[in-house]
């Protein structure tokens, strides 16, 4: 990318400042937040720090040697017994932590006291499997209560938990195993989805038939008989027995602020996925302040996070970061759309959910629903709306908050990734005007630019890569095994900061509009062109429910635009939709910006994760060989629009 302004005509002049009553009772509404922690850093996260509890106070709040930052160094803490024990001894104790929904419809309420109750049990249980401080332990399990529970657990006697997406398969599975070392592996006989039964445990037994390092494998009893499993002798246990008779309380290991807490795998939308490395000390911090601020956190909300605990988000905003505010949380086991496409509505209407958080993947698929699913229910306690996972095209964002968030309730579009641990670019809600579609601005204490291959800032409106200029505390501490890699792709790019890897361009006010991978910005006849623009401008067609545009080499203009199209339910592809949709994007950002290719499909192929894989529409639309499909949530789709691709460059 170079510094020249990206062609882009997507005026988008729709501002929402905070609504009154709604500022009048946020966590933060003094702006002087930002100046303040941008003039001490920190001092700032040295203040939220201080909330929390330590076994042993910090000797330096930061030691950064690049690309190494150690955060709270010297200080002892433990995360689950921030989560747990430091609410029970206030009014918390029998406040409900999680109200769980299984998608068949059963229920179950755990307060703070029965989840620490249950930790300690699960704690006590993998001591005596052997599991030690500093050993792996891999979590693959469906969105029960167990889950959060094991990973607590983990987390209580140091052990690193490695959780890994219910929904991949054994072979994914086994990769990450591998990669992790994992001495254990946590799992259920089975998960439901849409009313089929997910046979974990069988893809466990795949997964580790030759895998030397696990030596036990622990399995709650979620479906019982129908699961069909079976348990190896002397390796397997059910989770019920191995808790059976367990003490009830152990003691939380004091961790050193930089032990490990985690490794997580990151979606793999760019390419192969990696391991990534998080720590105790700032994690815990970063994840804290950010929960509370950006989410407003009081103590009568329910938050609800839609996201799998499988995924980043689920580790940081369903159970960490809420965990150690104190707060309920609403967590569903199953599918949006079961048994009817009003599953999330009636649940925000039955439990009274508060504050929602989900990703733009799923709010284009409740446009592509129709309003009338989510009309059917009283969405009147809901006070605040959040996003994340993919930028959010504006007139999604529109829909959201008309028909979700009864146009009153503020969206808080946040920008973050896996390796960054916390959201980084955001509004704060009682404070930030927001703009749908833009991210806004850097969470106080973050430094984020846009700027040039060479590091320099570019003007403003014009694209350039996101990058990081100054270490926070969730950040990253490597790629596990792959310190090589961790320089490679992060600290070497641009020497001396952070690379995203993702594109941006930050307008007159200072607010960040992402602009997807570095590789989705792409060169027309000497234009530089956004994708996510072009996606937006067809997003805002009355008939398009979602698109993908890609990049494709041209004789002529070097670089062409090939639109991978989604329409809602109910409209034809046929007539002239094609030349409608060029006229469309031709006035909402000029000729240069008009598809070449326009190509209609029931689905696109997404991540399991939700988010589209562009890079492999890149593959198709230039004639190539597919790359790494391993993360693909399904593979049909890939192969059927391959196909149909090449018989249409025959007609
Ligand atoms: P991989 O790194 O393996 O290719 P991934 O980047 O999809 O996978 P994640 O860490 O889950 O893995 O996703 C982080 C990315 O998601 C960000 O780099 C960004 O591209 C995108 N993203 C997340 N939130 C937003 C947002 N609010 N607006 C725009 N993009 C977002
Ligand atoms: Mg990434």
């Amino acid at each position: 990318m170079t510094s020249r302004p990206i062609e882009s005509s997507m005026d988008e002049r729709r501002r929402f400042p905070p609504p009154e009553t709604f500022r009048a009772r946020a966590v933060v509404t003094d702006e002087r937040v930002y100046e303040e922690a941008g003039r001490e850093p920190e001092a700032f996260w040295e203040r939220a720090a201080g909330d929390l509890h330590w076994f042993r106070r910090w000797d330096q709040v930061l030691d950064w040697n690049l690309p190494d930052a150690r955060w709270f160094v010297g200080g002892r803490t433990n995360m689950a017994f921030n989560c747990l024990d430091r609410h029970l001894t206030t009014a918390r104790r029998n406040k409900a932590a999680i109200l769980w929904e299984g998608e068949p419809g059963e229920t179950r309420v755990l307060t703070y006291w029965d989840l620490a109750r249950e930790v300690n049990r699960c704690a006590n249980a993998l001591l005596s499997m052997g599991v030690r401080r500093g050993d792996r332990v891999a979590i693959y399990m469906p969105m029960i209560p167990e889950l959060p529970i094991a990973m607590l657990a983990c987390a209580r006697i140091g052990a690193v938990h490695a959780v890994v997406f219910g929904g991949f398969s054994a072979e994914a599975l086994r990769d990450r195993i591998n990669d992790a070392q994992a001495k254990m592996v946590i799992t259920a006989d089975g998960g439901y989805r849409k009313g089929t039964i997910i046979p974990l445990k069988r893809n466990v037994d795949q997964a580790i038939a030759d895998v030397p390092t696990v030596r036990h494998v622990l399995v709650v009893r979620r479906i019982g008989e129908a699961a069909a499993i079976h348990m190896v002798e002397g390796r397997d246990r059910w989770w019920h027995r191995a808790l059976d008779g367990m003490r009830m309380d152990s003691p939380a290991e004091e961790m050193d602020s930089e032990e490990l807490l985690y490794i997580l795998y990151t979606s793999g939308t760019t390419g192969k996925p990696k391991g990534i490395v998080h720590t105790t000390g700032g994690y815990m911090v970063g994840t804290y302040l950010t929960t509370k601020w950006i989410f407003d956190l009081r103590e009568d909300d329910l938050f609800w996070c839609t996201a799998d605990i499988g995924w980043v988000t689920g580790h940081s905003y369903v159970a960490y970061g809420p965990l150690l505010n104190g707060a309920s949380i609403l967590m569903y086991e199953g599918a949006p759309d079961w048994p009817e496409r009003d599953r999330f509505w009636e649940l925000v209407e039955k439990y009274g959910v508060t504050v929602f958080y989900t990703a733009p993947t799923a709010i284009r698929t409740f446009i592509r629903w129709g309003a009338d699913w989510p009309a059917r229910h009283d969405l009147s306690t809901l006070r605040l709306l959040g996003t994340v996972g993919e930028p959010i095209n504006p007139e999604a964002w529109m829909w959201y908050r008309k028909h979700i968030g009864g146009d009153r309730c503020p969206i808080v579009d946040t920008w973050w990734q896996t390796e960054t641990g916390m959201i980084l670019i955001t509004p704060l809600p009682g404070i930030t005007t927001l703009k749908p579609g833009s991210a806004t601005v850097p969470f106080p204490g973050i430094e984020a630019h846009v700027v040039d291959e060479h590091g320099a800032q570019v003007p403003p409106n014009a694209g350039g890569y996101l990058v990081l200029r100054r270490p926070w505390p969730a950040m990253l501490r490597g790629i596990y095994g792959d310190p090589a890699r961790f320089r490679r792709e992060y600290w070497e790019r641009i020497p001396g900061v952070y690379f995203t890897g993702d594109g941006a361009r930050r307008d007159e006010d200072g607010h960040f509009w992402l602009l997807g991978r570095v590789d989705d910005v792409i060169n027309v006849a000497g234009h530089r062109i956004g994708t996510m623009e072009v996606e937006s401008a067809l997003v805002a067609h009355p008939k398009v429910a979602e698109a993908a545009v890609v990049g494709m080499q041209h004789e002529i203009k070097g670089q062409a635009l090939a639109a991978f199209v989604t329409l809602k339910e109910g409209v034809d592809s046929g007539g002239d939709v094609t030349d409608e949709l060029r006229a469309h994007v031709t006035q909402k950002i000029g000729a240069i910006a008009r598809p070449d290719r326009i190509m209609f499909a029931a689905e696109l192929p997404k991540t399991r994760s939700g988010k589209i894989m562009r890079r492999l529409l890149r593959d198709i639309a230039e004639g190539r060989l597919l790359g790494d499909t391993t993360t693909l949530a399904d593979l049909s789709v890939i192969q059927g629009l391959r196909e149909r691709y090449e018989e249409d460059v025959q007609d």
